[in-house]
């Protein structure tokens, strides 16, 4: 457990007090088949220091080649994020004492970013669109991966020593760096939320990452600063470094605007640093001081040839681009014929692409709406996971909704198979099969219930004898629950009303 010690002032005091700034800086892996300077694999998971080369180890002598791609994916970003592509543009070396990076510079990008001055339009959760500025996205090769053995939790505090994995060292990425932003007062948190998904979203939809951000494919640094109200002069920011999920970066906004509310509030002031973001006790602590002034001696990086963007290429890939992920909503939407509500609902909970395929699969936008949102939504809540790794896939549910179509199975049974189906038994319409979990529609076994039914209840029968019909119901109830939910309610009520020889 990491303690937090720092005061924090409540959210709305802060709000009524300040106004936020804030800045989001995110780094994109990009899913190339090799690493950004040399040809060792990009991939994730294998076993510790296999996916490297002389090169990505940074021993003596080698010279590194740009990977061409990771070049495409950085200006198909650029492009899908409004932004210009320089002509030309270096990379640099960015010097300091990396233990993960054996050759003690970072190959990135300086004073000549591939792509710079852009914007996206950011939805928020009630529709609003918030326009953010993007100042630059660069391109720049990843770390590798310190393991901190001995101490608490895998930290570098109390550790005996540590384990370097060069796995990830030289994979390729992109750096998107925003403007400062202004303006989002109290939904602040929730922005920061909404762009770093959105931004997922666009990498997603280009296919140049992988976009999981549990595996680190796509990280958040967030700065916040806070200005007393009226005020138009930026104050000090702290940058909360690597939040890795989408509730995390709306939380460690949050915090970060109550602490520093609580320190100006107390004629402190705010120092400059970054910050760590802590899951188990939801606060930051303090990581290293950082001045803008930081002079990391960066000069262009002799070994690699400028990247030289002509105008064709460029059109060539702007051509390429996917539909934007706004207007494939706006497509989707009308398409589906959802309400703005039922939508946006299905935006926040993340489920667009699957219900997409659901569709396409042949199920009905209301039906894949329906599951989605409803018993598999519930599934996933109830097990912790995303929804998209519950493990239900879109053909799945179309299986069901068949089932149910088709009289097979009734809406209570289709949840019962689908837990089954969760179990790994094999698709829907195996599991009705196997576990004999089809709708019974079989007169002589129902009639056997009906009659149970009957005797038990002749206050009933005379009700509807007398011409209350809806008072069936409360036989249809018994014979539900004789057969264990298998029997055709509708075939049920026919033959009750055929017995007692009333008119339905
Ligand atoms: P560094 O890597 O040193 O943190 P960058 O320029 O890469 O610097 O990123 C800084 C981020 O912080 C940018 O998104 C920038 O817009 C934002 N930013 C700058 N000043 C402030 C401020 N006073 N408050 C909040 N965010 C800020
Ligand atoms: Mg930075």
């Amino acid at each position: 457990m990491n303690r937090s010690t720092e005061e924090v002032l409540s959210f709305d005091e802060a709000m009524e007090k300040y106004d936020p700034v804030l800045g989001f800086e995110v780094h994109v892996e990009l899913n190339t088949r090799t690493k950004m300077f040399d040809a060792a694999p990009n991939v994730f998971g294998d076993e510790p220091n296999t996916n490297v080369t002389p090169v990505s180890l940074g021993l003596p002598g080698v010279l590194p080649v740009v990977n061409r791609v990771a070049v495409e994916s950085a200006i198909k970003l650029g492009l899908a994020l409004g932004c210009e592509i320089r002509p030309v543009s270096h990379f640099a070396r960015k010097n300091y004492f990396y233990p993960d990076t054996p050759k003690n510079f970072q190959t990135s990008q300086y004073d000549e970013p591939i792509a710079e001055n852009g914007s996206v339009d950011v939805e928020l959760e009630d529709g609003t669109v918030f326009t953010v500025e993007i100042e630059r996205a660069h391109m720049e090769e990843d770390a590798g991966k310190l393991t901190h053995m001995g101490g608490a939790a895998g930290r570098i505090q109390g550790a005996d020593f540590s384990l370097v994995d060069y796995n990830r060292a030289g994979v390729p990425l992109i750096e998107i760096v925003t403007k400062p932003i202004v303006g989002a007062g109290t939904r602040a948190p929730e922005l920061a939320r909404v762009y770093v998904a959105l931004i997922r979203e666009i990498v997603k939809n280009l296919g140049i990452s992988d976009a999981k951000m549990e595996r680190g494919n796509v990280r958040c640094d967030a700065n916040v600063s806070l200005m007393p109200k009226g005020s138009a002069t930026f104050g000090t920011r702290s940058e909360t470094k690597n939040v890795n999920s989408l509730r995390a970066v709306e939380r460690a906004v949050r915090f970060e605007i109550q602490r520093h509310a609580a320190v100006l509030d107390s004629g402190g002031t705010i120092v400059q640093e970054t910050r760590h973001w802590h899951e188990d006790t939801r606060s930051t602590t303090s990581g290293r001081p950082k001045s803008d002034a930081d002079d990391y001696r960066y000069f262009p990086e002799p070994d690699l040839v400028p990247v030289v963007t002509d105008h064709e290429w460029i059109e060539r890939l702007r051509a390429e681009l996917p539909e934007p992920p706004a207007e494939r909503r706006k497509r989707l939407k009308t398409d589906w014929g959802f309400s703005d509500e039922e939508f946006r609902d299905v935006v926040n909970a993340g489920v667009l692409d699957e219900i997409e395929q659901t569709v396409s699969a042949g199920a009905a936008p209301a039906a894949a709406r329906k599951w989605w949102m409803g018993e598999i939504a519930r599934l996933a809540n109830q097990r912790e996971v995303e929804i998209a790794e519950l493990g239900v896939t879109p053909q799945h549910v179309v299986e069901l909704n068949g089932l149910i179509d088709a009289g097979k199975i009734n809406d209570k049974l289709a949840k019962k198979v689908l837990a089954h189906v969760l179990e790994g038994e094999g698709s829907p319409a195996e599991v009705v099969e196997r576990r004999g979990l089809a709708v019974v529609s079989d007169d002589s076994v129902l009639t056997a219930a009906i009659d149970d039914a009957m005797a038990q209840m002749p206050d009933v029968v005379a009700k509807v004898q007398a011409g209350k019909v809806q008072a069936v119901g409360a036989l249809i109830g018994p014979v539900m629950k004789a057969t264990r939910g298998q029997a055709d309610a509708g075939r049920v009520r026919e033959l009750i009303l055929e017995k007692l020889g009333v008119q339905g």
